[in-house]
């Protein structure tokens, strides 16, 4: 680290110290979120002179084998991807509509700033952001000209990740280290390629920052990689304890529960397929029936701690109703489980399926493609259930996230291309 930098550091750090609102890791990060590989360097020199990790460093970097490291290739580092980024002022915009519109509270911002909560703010103005915010659209790197991620998600909702590119290219995208399969093409007006793939948070994911990190290989096979950091807020989730009759409580036995798992696993694990979708999900029944369980919540059987959540969105729906397809699919699956009962699942494209529990039958078989609107089911009580009932859920990428999202905002127009 050159002393330039170090005084600059240093500085940063005064600064923080003087605010009080231990933004220490924030400052010292700020412009150096990334490191560019210089002739003569070994991958353990710089995790020396960076005071990290060298398998962290490897790790965060998806490097195999340490001696092979390019000059010129763009390293993330690990711990520092939470730089103080800045986002600019809308026309019009007041600093607490801005503090909204980021996710982060006005008096925060308002500190961080030295502005009054209720500042207005001219056009363009640089507002800093906390560490750990991104702003919602980051510049690009090499042939991507744009990153968007959000600057926060709710535990159990959805976030997209949206990119540009000059050309088409095959890049690879990760979310807190779960492999995000972006599909895109060049739609008929643009001369960029845009790419799209999902966030899903899981509803107990510990709130704080995590990474989502591009990369793709440029040409002379130098790998760019970019960091970027998305906040993870508190969703607002009730507890339930459920206490089952006898003869069901059998059935969580957990080897039951592992394979059974397993099976729909192997189900929802593709994100190959086409988009079917072509705007928001319908509700898979046409009246309206009370939730009981709303997805998320925390569950605890027969007087066990809470450590399991409700994956999905119960209705009070008389045994003997029929349920319908809420988009286009294929049916993925449609058995007999032991837990979740006569169970059918449909694959709506790009890693996106839907699953219906406890049928007392289902009216359509896998393989088969269905429409929005099309009978795929007749409510039950079978499986592992209480009472006759829907068990509705959707899955991305095998995450379980909040259904009603996607009844309430359409997914991704369809794109042309791959
Ligand atoms: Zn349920």
């Amino acid at each position: 680290m050159g002393s330039g930098r170090v005084r600059r550091a240093v500085a940063a750090g005064l600064v923080a110290l003087v605010l009080g609102v231990g933004l220490w890791q924030g400052l010292l990060a700020q412009e150096e979120t990334t490191y560019t590989v210089q002739p003569g360097d070994t991958l353990a020199g710089i995790a020396d002179r960076l005071g990290v990790e060298m398998e962290a460093l490897a790790a965060a970097n998806g490097i195999q084998d340490v001696d092979r490291i390019y000059v010129g290739q763009v390293l993330v580092i690990p711990g520092r991807e939470l730089g103080l980024a800045t986002v600019r002022a809308r026309p019009g915009e007041s600093l607490e509509a801005l503090a909204r519109r980021v996710g982060v509270e006005p008096p925060q911002l308002a500190v961080l700033n030295g502005l009054s909560e209720t500042a207005r703010l001219f056009p363009g103005q640089p507002v800093r952001l906390p560490a750990g915010i991104s702003p919602p659209s980051a510049p690009g790197f090499g042939a991507v000209t744009r990153v968007e991620v959000p600057a926060r998600l709710v535990q159990g909702h959805t976030g997209r990740i949206v990119l540009a590119a000059r050309r088409p290219l095959s890049l690879t995208v990760t979310w807190n280290g779960l492999p995000v399969p972006v599909y895109g093409g060049r739609p008929p007006s643009s001369s960029e390629w845009i790419y799209r793939g999902f966030l899903p948070v899981p509803a107990l994911l510990a709130p704080g920052a995590y990474p989502v990190t591009v990369a793709y290989t440029a040409t002379g096979g130098v790998s760019l990689v970019r960091g970027f950091s998305v906040r993870v807020v508190e969703g607002v989730y009730e507890a339930q304890r459920i206490m089952l009759p006898p003869d069901r409580s059998t059935l969580l036995d957990s080897q039951i529960l592992a394979d059974e798992l397993a099976r729909l696993r192997a189900a929802w694990s593709r994100a190959d397929t086409p988009a079917q979708w072509q705007g928001p999900f319908r509700m898979p029944m046409d009246a309206d029936y009370p939730t009981t369980s709303a997805y998320g919540t925390r569950r605890s059987y027969n007087g066990g701690p809470f450590t399991s959540y409700h994956a999905g969105q119960d209705f009070a729906v008389p045994a003997g109703v029929t349920i319908t397809a809420p988009a286009d699919g294929i049916v993925a699956l449609a058995e007999p489980l032991q837990v979740r009962g006569n169970a059918v699942m449909l694959d709506h494209g790009r890693g996106v399926f839907t699953g219906y529990w406890h049928l007392a039958e289902a009216l359509v078989q896998a393989g088969q493609a269905v429409k929005a609107g099309d009978p795929i089911g007749v409510v039950g009580n079978t499986g592992l259930s209480t009472g006759p009932h829907l068990h509705w859920e959707l899955r991305i990428y095998g995450i379980a996230v909040d259904p009603m999202q996607f009844v309430d905002e359409p997914l991704f127009p369809p794109l042309p291309g791959p």
